[in-house]
């Protein structure tokens, strides 16, 4: 696909994802911390269940990375998001990645699209005083810990 060069229009609605510089690329994260968040996975059906229980590198108020250039070293299972497909399709409905990918484009809420970081927080999107940090649950336990508003997003 080619590239729509028209200026009145922002990046995130004329380029594709692999045409987006890095700095481009990073604003697109709406600073939900939905991806954050400790995934459990049924061995019978594959079926993926969110849980409430963050990252313990997660600032659980503001929902950022609070080691973000080490996350990497520091958290093995933490996502380098890229242009994967498949990797893209893992990621929370709502993610702004997976919805440009999708075509779906930026919802209301999205800080580009707002001109607000505290939109996606007033949207209830992000995980902001929902979760609760991995260093205060029991492995063991993050079955009761399952819940269904990552799945979810306002109108
Ligand atoms: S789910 Fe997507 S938009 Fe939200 S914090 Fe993660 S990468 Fe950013
Ligand atoms: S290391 Fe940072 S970016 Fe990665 S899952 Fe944890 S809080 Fe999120």
């Amino acid at each position: 696909m080619g590239q729509d060069t028209n200026p009145e229009r922002p990046y995130w609605q004329v380029k594709t994802l692999a045409q987006m510089d890095a700095q481009e690329w990073e604003a697109l994260c709406d600073g939900c911390g939905r991806c954050c968040l400790l995934k459990l996975e049924d061995e019978d059906t594959g079926e993926v269940h969110y849980t409430r229980v963050s990252c313990h590198l997660l600032d659980r108020h503001t929902c950022a990375c609070t080691d973000y250039t080490r996350r990497l070293q520091r958290v093995p299972d933490c996502l380098r998001i890229d242009c994967d497909a498949q990797l893209l399709s893992s990621l929370p409905h709502t993610c702004a990645y997976r919805r440009i990918a999708e075509g779906r484009g930026l919802a209301w809420w999205h800080p580009l699209v707002s001109g607000s970081r505290d939109s996606v927080h007033g949207a209830g999107i992000s995980v902001r005083e929902q979760a609760i940090c991995e260093t205060n649950v029991h492995p063991s336990e993050l079955a009761t810990h399952i819940v269904q508003w990552p799945l979810e997003e306002p109108g």
